[in-house]
């Protein structure tokens, strides 16, 4: 059996979270329809807005002391201050956003595993 942290280590690898062999998502951020090495099926599982925020709370975090440093250096012209962080804000949420779909669709899978074992 499965728990939490299995599931949710497999879902930041974006693998499967039964086996752990198989892809979960295609195309960037789609859920398979179910795991192309074991059969679960995983399409019906639905994150919503999840992943969104846990993205955007991650990279506002991470990017929030650069932003103050850069302020109080003044050491940056305004321009090239806005693509350096706005850059780095793109490059961060572009490989966050599917792990933390991972996450959400495995922790989803892991409780409903649980509550069906009570
Ligand atoms: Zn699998």
């Amino acid at each position: 059996m499965t728990n939490s942290k299995t599931a949710l280590i497999r879902g930041l690898r974006l693998r499967c979270p039964k086996c752990g062999e198989g892809r979960l998502l295609q195309k960037y951020l789609q859920v398979r329809e179910s795991c192309p090495a074991c059969g679960e099926p995983l399409g019906h599982i639905r994150a919503d807005d999840g992943p969104a925020w846990l993205t955007i709370l991650l990279t506002g975090h991470i990017l929030a002391p650069l932003i103050l440093e850069l302020e109080k250096r003044q050491s940056m012209a305004l321009l090239p201050e806005l693509a350096l962080v706005l850059s780095l804000a793109i490059i961060l949420m572009t490989i966050l956003l599917p792990r933390a779909k991972g996450v959400f669709v495995n922790m989803i899978w892991a409780s409903r595993q649980k509550s069906s074992a009570e």
